[in-house]
């Protein structure tokens, strides 16, 4: 329970991490940090037992300690209360000195305090986690996730788990780990692509997934992973990209409308406003975004990737122009696509794919499958692949498959953006990139 100036004169327990010591002579002050904030336990020579007013010149910073007393409303003390102790048990003991504090600074070798990196914040990130800004990053991760479930299951989709050892390199791309698997080799998914398009020759129209993605990204960047967590879904009887878009961006919509209306409390511990985005998302075709590149000095030619500075540009003209934060890319040009994506009927050098923007960053993707066999196989033996690794997928589409389509949604990176952090390892817990993987 919240500890609050109304229950003065209570009896209660409590237990927590021993967030600071300060001894003033004939008082001292123990500041004890739980889930609900900090709490000041005062203790004075003549109110306190002598065990507990000794027991507390020896604690540690960061031990945890149990401490029974009563409540007192006090109004100079932090949230109004005190805690005047009876009894104070020390469950476990902090070694000293830590490796930072919950502050997030750390000694240097001459003495001086200075903020700890990220990269000492990720390799002590246990106590890095203590510290209520960090935490509040991960109790907002669980109200997304939240939202994205409650979504999905309002509109009947059914949440699916797939493999995440996989035969055949799914996407067709390099990027794969591998994987000793008995005597063979396999590979961890990258997505689980193949297998939500499969289920849609199910019957169950409507699926979604949340699961790791494993990507062999060669480079650290401040926005990739090489173990994140995906959002996918995937929805059969489509007549065209446009209603998995439509999906997609009211799930968004959801997820913004839902953390503003629940996490308020944690995003102004971050300092972060969100404003309610309104759907439908603008769209702009690929065609477009090179010219607006073009006319900004920024040189993309049509075929190319939007690398990160493109979208940044991109997403800077698009705030100004539409006010809005998120937006659509569509018709990517065909040669870009992978071979499962479909071309657009009205003009086949364009195809079905689109890209979710949200402050400047992809956070999603999505297309219209290929549903017709004949056209699947050719597709996949043109991108260079071999046909006897998708036997299994493509017999999905040999008795009778709707047409269908689907999006992934990098939950990692959405939080990142939703957040405004830095750096995506910020909204993992313990994070796996190309140096590492511990903790
Ligand atoms: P990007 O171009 O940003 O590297 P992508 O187009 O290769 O991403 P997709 O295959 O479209 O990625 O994956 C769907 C979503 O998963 C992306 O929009 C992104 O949000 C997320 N995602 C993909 N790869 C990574 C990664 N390595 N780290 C973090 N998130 C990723
Ligand atoms: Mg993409």
């Amino acid at each position: 329970v919240e500890i609050t100036g109304t229950m003065d004169k209570e009896l209660v327990t409590l237990a927590g991490w021993v967030h600071e010591l300060r001894d003033i002579g004939r008082l001292k002050f123990l500041l004890l940090r739980d889930r609900k904030g900090i709490i000041q336990v005062t203790m004075s020579k003549k109110d306190v037992p002598e065990e507990v007013f000794k027991a507390v010149t020896t604690l540690s910073r960061e031990s945890v300690v149990q401490v029974e007393g009563r409540v007192r409303a006090s109004n100079i003390a932090p949230r109004g209360v005190e805690i005047i102790p009876i009894n104070l048990r020390v469950i476990s003991r902090a070694k000293t000195p830590l490796p930072m504090d919950i502050a997030g600074k750390v000694r240097d070798h001459s003495g001086a305090v200075r903020d700890a990196g990220l990269d000492t914040r990720l390799d002590h990130r246990v106590i890095d986690l203590r510290k209520p800004q960090v935490a509040s990053i991960f109790y907002l991760r669980h109200i997304v996730l939240r939202a994205i479930h409650h979504f999905f299951d309002e509109r009947n989709y059914v949440e699916v788990q797939t493999p995440n050892l996989i035969s055949a390199a799914s996407e067709g791309g390099t990027g794969l780990f591998p994987v000793q698997y008995f005597e063979k080799k396999v590979f961890l998914a990258q997505s689980p692509q193949l297998y939500k398009q499969m289920l849609m020759a199910t019957g169950f129209d409507r699926v979604y997934e949340v699961t790791p993605y494993f990507r062999a990204e060669e480079h650290n960047t401040v926005r990739h992973l090489n173990e994140l967590t995906g959002v996918d879904a995937e929805i059969a009887y489509i007549s065209s990209e446009e209603e998995v878009m439509t999906e997609l961006e009211e799930l968004l919509s959801c997820v913004v409308d839902t953390t503003i209306e629940v996490g308020g409390e944690y995003l102004e511990k971050l300092g972060v406003e969100l404003t309610p985005l309104k759907t439908p998302l603008p769209r702009l075709t690929y065609k477009k975004a090179v010219e607006l590149l073009q006319e900004e000095g920024y040189n993309i030619i049509f075929g190319e990737d939007l690398d990160t500075k493109a979208e940044k540009i991109l997403g800077r003209i698009m705030m100004e122009k539409t006010g809005c934060k998120a937006y659509f890319i569509t018709r990517f040009p065909s040669s870009m696509s992978k071979f499962y994506t479909q071309v657009c009927t009205d003009d086949p050098d364009v195809s079905t794919h689109f890209d979710l923007e949200y402050g400047g960053m992809e956070v999603a993707s999505g297309n219209q499958r290929v549903h017709d066999m004949e056209t699947l196989k050719n597709r996949i033996i043109s991108s260079g692949l071999n046909i006897d690794d998708f036997s299994y997928y493509l017999e999905a589409f040999e008795f009778g498959m709707p047409p269908h389509g689907g999006f992934g949604l990098g939950l990692d990176r959405l939080l990142m953006q939703l957040l405004k952090l830095g750096n995506i390892r910020e909204a993992t817990l313990f994070p796996r990139d190309r140096d590492r993987v511990t903790p």
